[in-house]
């Protein structure tokens, strides 16, 4: 089947985002070292996130409120307003920190656009996504944004119908295996992992290194040599 829509994730694969929440995590932890033990601390904030995240959704909200509670959890409910205001101001400096697009993503989609149909598929808070959105300068060279509430196989399945012909005939490219690639194989498109340095625990799966459909590649530069390549 041709490839004719291409799907791309957002942070951590168009542009840098992960590096922020372990910034905003340092500090945290810095915030509390008379209270908890870095390693301790992460575990703990780490648990809350998992179990926020059927609350919250993805995103700087939930990351925010998951600290606040591991802040009050690890100082057995001692911790002092002066602390909470802190972390509060780190989650909404989160909101401001800058757009830093990776090596090859300019230029390569300027590359794709034209011959493709391209879809930003992007999980987290809608505010925050959309602001990234413009400030990267990349959003015109999009022919549909999805900003969704989790990346299934049902959601690469609603997308991929709606915008190309059918799943099959589509390409999702991320640095996500839980997220971007392994439900959009499900789905029965390509799946193209570019990992990133930096993952979120949560963000873990095993490689589906059997998949005829599943690639691995260095950057978001090699995508056009592995159209040419599979056509
Ligand atoms: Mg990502």
């Amino acid at each position: 089947m041709k490839v004719t829509t291409l799907g791309f994730d957002a942070d951590d694969t168009l542009w840098e985002n992960e590096r922020f929440f372990k910034l905003t995590e340092e500090r945290f932890t810095e915030l509390l070292i008379d209270f908890a033990e870095p390693y301790h601390l992460r575990e703990k904030l780490l648990a809350a996130e998992r179990r926020n995240l059927k609350v919250y959704g993805f995103g700087i909200k939930g990351f925010t409120l998951s600290m606040v509670e591991t802040a009050i959890e690890v100082t057995d409910e001692r911790v002092p307003a002066r602390v909470i205001e802190q972390i509060l101001s780190a989650g909404r400096e989160m909101h401001a920190h800058p757009v830093e697009t990776l090596p090859f993503v300019r230029e390569t989609l300027e590359q794709l656009a034209p011959d493709y149909r391209m879809v930003l598929i992007t999980k987290g808070d809608l505010f925050d996504q959309e602001r990234k959105l413009a400030a990267s300068g990349l959003g015109e060279l999009f022919d549909a944004i999805e900003i969704v509430s989790d990346k299934t196989a049902e959601t690469y399945s609603r997308i991929f119908s709606e915008a190309g012909e059918s799943p099959e005939n589509a390409m999702m490219v991320g640095n996500s295996l839980k997220s971007d690639i392994v439900p959009a194989i499900a789905a029965g498109s390509w799946g193209v992992h570019i990992p990133h340095d930096l993952t979120w625990a949560l963000e873990h799966a095993d490689e589906p290194a059997k998949a005829k459909q599943y690639r691995r590649l260095n950057n978001v530069g090699e995508v056009p040599a592995l159209l040419r390549q599979i056509m």
